[in-house]
């Protein structure tokens, strides 16, 4: 085993197994932030620029390698994301990331803390973070679901 020398070494060399697709996600939805940024310009709503500069600005520096941010969302997570009904929302609810009123959306949902988004919105970013868009609020990491399974094979075998 040689060490690593720290003299030279490329950055680019030392990204681990999957590191490009999730690089190639980061800049997707780091595109599809900004596509809402363009469409909003003409409304001009300072809090959701706000987050959206952010948001991007978050998203740019990990990509750069820059930020170690928080580690993805688990898919088990994403995949349970309740279905929100209309009925069950306040009739101006709107979803932070597009501002689209969630009483007219398809595929409203709620994340733990309480926060509605649309499904469609929040999933790309919940693929990077597993935080709430809003207030961070941290949901199950794939991480914790693999020591979780760990855990209960580890009782099926001794328990
Ligand atoms: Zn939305
Ligand atoms: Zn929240």
């Amino acid at each position: 085993m040689t060490p690593a020398s720290s003299s030279g070494a490329n950055p680019q060399r030392v990204m681990r197994g999957d590191a490009s697709d999730q690089l190639q996600q980061m800049l997707n939805t780091a595109n599809f932030l900004n596509q809402f940024r363009a469409q909003m310009q003409a409304g001009g709503d300072r809090d959701q620029e706000h987050f959206l500069d952010d948001l991007v600005a978050q998203i740019m520096e990990e990509s750069q390698g820059d930020v170690k941010g928080p580690p993805p969302a688990s898919e088990r997570f994403i995949s349970l994301l309740p279905r929100i009904k209309s009925t069950q929302l306040k009739e101006d609810e709107a979803c932070i990331i597009c501002k689209d009123n969630l009483t007219e959306s398809a595929s409203a949902t709620k994340m733990p803390c309480g926060h509605y988004f649309d499904r469609d919105c929040l999933v790309p970013w919940l693929k990077l973070h597993n935080t709430c868009p809003l207030c961070r609020h941290q949901v199950e990491t794939e991480q914790q679901v693999k020591e979780e399974e760990e855990e209960e094979a580890r009782d099926m075998m001794y328990g």
